[in-house]
């Protein structure tokens, strides 16, 4: 039977190892990240992308230990390949929106995975999983998405950070760049314990300094002094993009862009 990760222009994911116990997949049709995470006894898979190909495949070709897929939040990009497992973890939001695909033919896609009507579990702020001499704690945030939740791997000291976070532009809605603020500042109460950031979109292993940024651009915005740049566009993301509520205008301060709408 032909790979079904391989189409007319090779691989649809690239794998590669970024830790003793850390893997980062990427995907060809958007420059999107997810992250499995090996410990003794299970692994957690960090996001699911869209749906395409056959991404459990993939995964098994990486670990032969039992898969727990957690999702950073509801939207679609990160949640369309939960299919392929009997069940995914979520916050208590993201149940809600987590099977909504975006558009008809990824519910076509879904709809012919083994699990299309998977189980969605709650994890809650605070939540510990063990994985086997490897340890995460789930932190809730939420600006990009009131569902967002941060994963903070204790022991090789990463921050996965979804949306929330990310390097090309973090998507917001106006009213939710104070409550931006907030979770950035939760993090950053944190920070003695990761040395680096993986966020889902734009480019991975991200340096603190993202967070210093992000909390000095969230304070410029609320008091109407932030850099507002003549164009939305960025990597990733089109001047004028229908996504994400449409237009919208991008501010931006050192490495921190968002795109407020
Ligand atoms: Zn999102
Ligand atoms: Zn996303």
């Amino acid at each position: 039977m032909a790979n079904p990760n391989v189409n007319e222009q090779g691989y649809i994911y690239g794998k590669f190892q970024t830790g003793p116990k850390t893997w980062t997949i990427m995907s060809r049709t958007s420059p999107q990240f997810v992250y499995l995470l090996i410990g003794d006894e299970k692994a957690a898979l960090i996001d699911t992308f869209y749906g395409y190909g056959d991404l459990r495949q993939l995964v098994e070709t990486i670990t032969d230990k039992p898969v727990m897929v957690i999702n950073t939040h509801g939207h679609y990009d990160h949640t369309g390949g939960n299919s392929f497992w009997p069940e995914a973890y979520m916050s208590e939001y993201a149940t809600k929106e987590a099977k909504r695909a975006f558009g008809e033919e990824l519910q076509k896609i879904a709809e012919s995975h083994a699990y299309p009507d998977y189980e969605c579990k709650v994890l809650n702020d605070g939540d510990v999983i063990e994985l086997g001499n490897h340890t995460l704690e789930i932190i809730k945030i939420g600006a990009h998405s009131p569902g967002s939740i941060a994963i903070l791997d204790k022991t090789e000291r990463i921050l996965y950070t979804g949306d929330e976070l990310e390097a090309g532009q973090v998507l917001l809605g106006k009213a939710a760049v104070a409550t931006h603020l907030e979770t950035m500042l939760k993090l950053k109460a944190r920070e003695d314990e990761f040395d680096y950031i993986n966020s889902a979109h734009n480019g991975t292993h991200l340096t603190k300094d993202y967070l210093y940024d992000f909390i000095e651009l969230d304070q410029r915005f609320i008091a109407g002094t932030a850099t507002k740049l003549e164009s939305a566009a960025g990597f990733g993301w089109a001047d004028g993009s229908a996504g994400f509520g449409g237009g919208g205008d991008r501010y931006n301060y050192g490495r921190a862009h968002f795109v407020v709408h």
